[in-house]
């Protein structure tokens, strides 16, 4: 039986904790204990594990061709990319696999759009990013991140961008020159503890990026496809950016599908074998995305994270005072301060995972939350009442 791990790098601190199955909103470890899952894969679960019409479109495309590289159409990509796009309300969908393959992505298509559209010179294109910010691991990313254990001894990192306070329009409209090309930004900061900026940043942010001349590049990896209660974390200030960069449950939590969807008058500028990937937009991956879009386009989804998200609202309030020092919360989705003389973050999700509940610390005091969007009501009520034994014991 696995429980322990000697040959795996150790990148990761798992807790103790080794997962065989899952259904749903639970999983089955190995001994065959069972746990809610309220972190959902970093919101790559979105819709569960398993969700039957997901592992039905997955199960039908094995059967037929799982990849073709781009050298080659496959009879998937287009009907995707097309869903995906009209979903966006954009006309292109660029297709990768990992959040982090889409923000290099999104990096590259930007700065492309700056020299041959914006008309920047050579080799100045800036990009203004945000504090705090969290948009993957590559050396380009992890360069302009401010989290010293993603950055210490992995430089030298590339040239080109700017940081921000996340949330301040002033010093981002100041950080704007003529050479730049884009600002970067999650709607809202999933990985620095479901930060959500003052209310009409993104709007200004929008209007600010229209005015410059400047990309409004929105990371929509985590925030995007109904954790927030809309499809899109930027629907809440009903903003469009110019590019979308989408990930996690754009793959069902099946296999690893992101994408970058803008206009032509943005998507448009890359050539052919400018940019590619050898898995990006393979048939079986089109398939599970196509059928993702398609959960997403009743809105039913949507709904259930605003509905479950003010009912959990409702139970976080009830702990503030009581272990909890502070909380943030969207959709279905939040970020819960424990106060320190409770304990650390680490340490609650480590007595919640002997009391039957999944969840994952961050930045040490917080605990985030971010349960399938098909979880119960009395689940949840289960979930924060194990938190609240944690807390008070
Ligand atoms: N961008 C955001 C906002 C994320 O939250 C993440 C992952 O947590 C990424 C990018 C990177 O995604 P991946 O781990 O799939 O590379």
């Amino acid at each position: 039986m696995v429980t322990q791990e000697t040959h795996v790098a150790r990148n990761y601190a798992p807790l103790d904790v080794t997962i065989a199955s899952a259904e749903g909103s639970w999983v089955t470890d190995v001994e065959g204990r069972r746990y809610l899952d309220m972190l959902a894969g970093y919101s790559a679960l979105n819709f569960g594990h398993r969700h039957p019409e997901l592992v039905t479109a997955a199960t039908e495309q094995l059967g037929k061709i799982t990849l073709t590289s781009r050298a080659f159409r496959s009879d998937r990509l287009e009907p995707f990319a097309a869903a995906l796009a009209e979903l966006c309300g954009k006309d292109l969908v660029l297709p990768m696999n990992t959040g982090a393959e889409a923000v290099e992505t999104g990096i590259k298509v930007a700065r492309a759009w700056g020299y041959r559209v914006k008309g920047v010179a050579p080799e100045r294109a800036k990009i203004v990013v945000a504090h705090g910010n969290f948009h993957g691991r590559t050396s380009t990313i992890v360069g302009f991140s401010d989290d010293a254990s993603a950055r210490d001894d992995f430089g030298p990192f590339a040239p080109g961008f700017v940081s921000v306070p996340f949330g301040d329009i002033d010093a981002l409209t100041e950080a704007i020159d003529d050479d730049t090309v884009a600002v970067m930004i999650e709607p809202i900061q999933g990985e620095a503890g479901v930060i959500v900026p003052p209310e009409g940043f993104l709007r200004r942010v929008r209007e600010v990026t229209s005015e410059r001349n400047v990309l409004f590049v929105a990371d929509e990896i985590q925030s995007g496809l109904g954790r927030t209660g809309e499809t899109f974390a930027c629907d809440r200030e009903d903003v469009v950016p110019d590019l979308y960069l989408l990930g996690k449950a754009l793959g069902g939590g099946i296999v690893p599908v992101s994408a970058v969807v803008g206009d032509e008058s943005v998507l448009g500028v890359l050539r052919p074998g400018e940019h590619g990937s050898t898995f990006g937009g393979n048939p079986l991956a089109a398939a599970v995305g196509l059928r993702v879009v398609q959960l997403l386009g009743d809105g039913r989804f949507q709904e259930r994270a605003r509905a479950l998200g003010e009912h959990l609202d409702g139970l976080l309030a009830g702990l503030v005072d009581s272990g909890v020092a502070s909380y943030r919360r969207v959709g279905l989705w939040a970020g819960v301060d424990i106060d320190e003389s409770v304990g650390t973050g680490r340490e609650v999700t480590e007595a919640l995972l002997a009391r039957g509940v999944l969840a994952k610390d961050t930045h040490g005091q917080t605990v985030r939350l971010a349960p399938p969007l098909t979880i119960r009501s009395s689940e949840l009520d289960w979930a924060i009442e194990q938190l609240r034994l944690v807390l008070t014991r």
